[in-house]
């Protein structure tokens, strides 16, 4: 661990000042659009808090506005069609708009300053869960969603106390806390709460606890859906120890998104009151992104995909809920870089893809030396995405491997990367970096109150936004 220098201090102060007046900027922000709203006609004028009853917040975590792309080409050449997220985006009912999503202390935000921008407001110090800058605890809004009166859920691909949907019941320092965020979303008391994690709730979970079911299994959640809901039981689904598997080589008896997510919002809407908010993030979107893994990517984006076409009709069968269809920021940039016959020659490699980076890297485990790994590799890629790496994609292989050995921690993403990076030379698809982005990102809104979305939007004003179309205090603290 390095001291940050004099230097490095005084800038970072002075990016936290000026993201204060960033915040200002934010409100004056939402003031003119609300202003705006009100010369719009009649009909797309939405009062604050005579709006929405329930909210839907939707998060692809990571996803570059290239995602889309990708999936829209990718059905062409398949013959699926146009993603839902574009057939949404060219529809009647449904505003569009940037969002950006800076945090308080950088440029490139990461998940946890960004989901506690939409929970409470406030511009975050990175790696914090509704902390003020100066470390005061900030009401997450699933916290004030309850004591309103309203029934609470999040559901994810990730661990269920990871940065994310930790970020909209957790407060805390730092998020890699995962265990200490396993006592507290045990507190906030979540009507439905599923993800994997269930090894950071070992020492929670020792006591009886009635009104609590926890649900480890694909079968045990099915059979909780079809028995009456009874509204004092609250349901924790962890369906794996640490991530849920990446859609590509999931176990098919384990749950994914789509089926979690239905079950969230049918049985939220099956307790009544009034009404409900719910997170859904696919977080392993950004989790292929970090490993530049194009077939991984591809896959939990499609399942996303999907529990955005169901969620919206759902939405559209009704006339109380908001939806948020957005993300947090954008990871790597992914981009399809091939021209002519060699791009649809690469969605055809892409198409047949059977396994993520993370299966391809775990052939390479126990090498006796960078070379055996490199071959080790090598033959995975073959058999993950049928293509042949070159002496040049091999030796890169064993550089990053060496490296490893050198300094294991330090270099453990590199050769992931490379891995990556070598597939997209084949695949088609180019990635700008291994890390997020500052890009701006994209946002659909739907359902009850969407006119009044504007068509650019910083974080911390979303948050504002959303409580005032659902009624609640916009005071986090
Ligand atoms: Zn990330």
């Amino acid at each position: 661990m390095t001291t940050p220098s004099r230097v490095d201090r005084l800038s970072r102060r002075r990016f936290i000042q000026s993201s204060a007046l960033a915040v200002g900027a934010g409100a004056g922000l939402l003031d003119s659009v609300r202003g705006a709203s009100a010369a719009q006609p009649p009909a797309a004028v939405t009062t604050p808090g005579d709006g929405a009853k329930n909210l839907i917040f939707l998060v692809a975590d990571g996803l570059a506005a290239g995602g889309p792309a990708l999936l829209d080409q990718f059905g062409r050449y398949t013959g699926s069609g146009l993603s839902a997220l574009t057939r949404l985006a060219m529809g009647a009912g449904v505003r569009r708009a940037l969002q950006s999503t800076h945090a308080a202390d950088a440029a490139v935000t990461d998940s946890a300053a960004a989901s506690s921008a939409w929970s409470t407001g406030v511009k975050h110090i990175s790696g914090q869960l509704c902390l003020s800058t100066d470390g005061r605890r900030l009401s997450p809004l699933l916290e004030r969603a309850r004591k309103a009166g309203k029934r609470t859920g999040c559901v994810t691909t990730t661990t269920i106390t990871h940065a994310t949907p930790a970020g909209w019941y957790a407060s805390i320092d730092e998020r890699e806390k995962e265990s200490e965020i396993a006592g507290q979303l045990l507190e906030a008391r979540l009507d439905v709460a599923l993800g994997g994690g269930s090894r950071y709730f070992v020492d929670h979970l020792t006591q009886s606890r009635p009104a609590l079911a926890v649900l480890r299994t694909q079968a045990a959640l099915q059979a909780v859906g079809k028995e009456p809901v009874q509204p004092g039981q609250r349901v924790l689904g962890l369906f794996s120890e640490g991530h849920v598997p990446f859609a590509i080589e999931r176990p098919a008896n384990v749950p994914g998104l789509e089926e979690m997510s239905r079950f969230a919002v049918e049985r939220l809407a099956a307790l009544g009151g009034d009404g409900f908010v719910l997170q859904i993030e696919a977080g392993r979107v950004d989790h292929a992104a970090h490993r530049n893994d194009a077939a991984g990517y591809l896959r939990d984006l499609q399942e996303f995909d999907r529990t955005v076409a169901w969620v919206a009709e759902w939405v559209r069968s009704r006339q109380d809920t908001l939806l948020i269809i957005t993300t947090d920021h954008a990871t790597a940039n992914p981009g399809l870089t091939f021209y002519g016959r060699e791009g649809i020659d690469a969605l055809r490699r892409l198409a047949d893809a059977r396994h993520s980076v993370d299966w391809i890297l775990e052939r390479a485990a126990g090498a006796a030396t960078p070379a055996e790994g490199a071959e080790r590799l090598a033959a995975a890629v073959k058999e993950a995405v049928g293509v042949t790496l070159d002496e040049y994609g091999r030796s890169a292989l064993a550089a990053a491997l060496g490296k490893q050995a050198a300094d294991p921690f330090k270099e453990r993403r590199a050769v992931e990367c490379v891995v990556g990076s070598l597939m997209g030379n084949e695949l088609g698809v180019g990635w700008v970096s291994r890390n997020h982005t500052s890009d701006h990102v994209e946002l659909l809104a739907l359902g009850v109150g969407h006119e009044a979305m504007p068509a650019f939007i910083d974080n911390i004003a979303l948050h504002d936004w959303m409580t005032a179309r659902l009624g609640l205090s916009a005071k986090a603290g």
